[in-house]
């Protein structure tokens, strides 16, 4: 039968602060940053069942008996300050990684013909997790801008104001880069996290900001003598920088996301 899925939206706050009651102020600060301090988000959850459609009712799973199941979740959570209030983070670090695993823990992995597929937790507009069955991402937002111009010295000047028309201008242009970072992997039993935000921070700085931030790309970096630094080759370039030092720090990059603007996207998978 053909799977369809169904998906149901949640809001809810909550306070909070990152601290692992085991170590020192220094260490907390360290490897928390600000977040070691008490602060609140406005969450939004996306939950979604996938299954056969019933035939007799036309439905996944129904929405009105749904409605309350989600809720119930949220409530535990709502309006509270996570790490005195609720027992799950007692002895983990309410991170938005263990937030999802506790919601999964309190969904119905079953429910009319559907089952629990996927879990979305929007933390900001900068950070949010998808959880399924078998595994768990992190996305965090960047932006960077830069100018480029697109042009390939094998074409006429002709051909490449035909083939590129405004982006062949002689001098190039710029845009906001918009960059999303997906790391896969399980939440550690100390940090609660599945990369520490600082430590990608650092190497996103490394690797995208220190070469591409408020750099012409044609005539600043020589990764893009050879290649024409479309947005294609920019996403798959950075994809491959942060790879490499993901890799070597023992983490492991799923995906990433470039918006040259409001209406182009450019993704690179593992
Ligand atoms: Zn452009």
């Amino acid at each position: 039968m053909q799977q369809v899925t169904l998906a149901r939206r949640a809001y809810f706050s909550a306070g909070r602060r990152l601290w692992h009651p085991g170590w020192s102020e220094e260490r907390n600060r360290e490897a928390f940053g600000k977040l070691a301090s008490p602060h609140g988000h406005d969450y939004v959850l996306d939950v979604f069942y996938g299954g056969g459609i019933d035939d007799d009712n036309g439905m996944i799973v129904n929405i009105t008996e749904l409605k309350p199941v989600i809720a119930q979740a949220v409530q535990q959570l709502a309006g509270r300050f996570l790490d005195c209030e609720v027992d799950y983070f007692s002895t983990r670090r309410p991170t938005v990684e263990n937030i999802v695993n506790f919601l999964w823990s309190q969904l119905p992995q079953h429910m009319g013909t559907g089952y629990l597929t996927r879990l979305c937790l929007q933390e900001t507009n900068r950070v949010w997790v998808n959880k399924t069955k078998d595994a768990m991402q992190v996305t965090r937002s960047y932006e960077f801008a830069a100018a480029h111009r697109l042009h390939a010295p094998q074409l006429s000047a002709e051909q490449n104001q035909e083939l590129y028309d405004k982006c062949n201008n002689l001098y190039g242009h710029g845009h906001n880069y918009g960059l999303e970072v997906t790391v896969r992997g399980e939440p550690d039993t100390e940090t609660g996290s599945i990369i520490p935000f600082a430590e990608l921070d650092r190497i996103v700085e490394a690797e995208v900001f220190e070469h591409y931030d408020h750099k012409h790309l044609n005539e600043d970096c020589p990764e893009f003598t050879a290649i024409i630094p479309t947005s294609e080759n920019l996403a798959r370039v950075i994809f491959d920088r942060l790879q490499t030092r993901l890799q070597e720090a023992g983490y492991q990059l799923s995906k990433i996301g470039l918006h040259e603007t409001q209406k182009n996207y450019f993704e690179v998978e593992a």
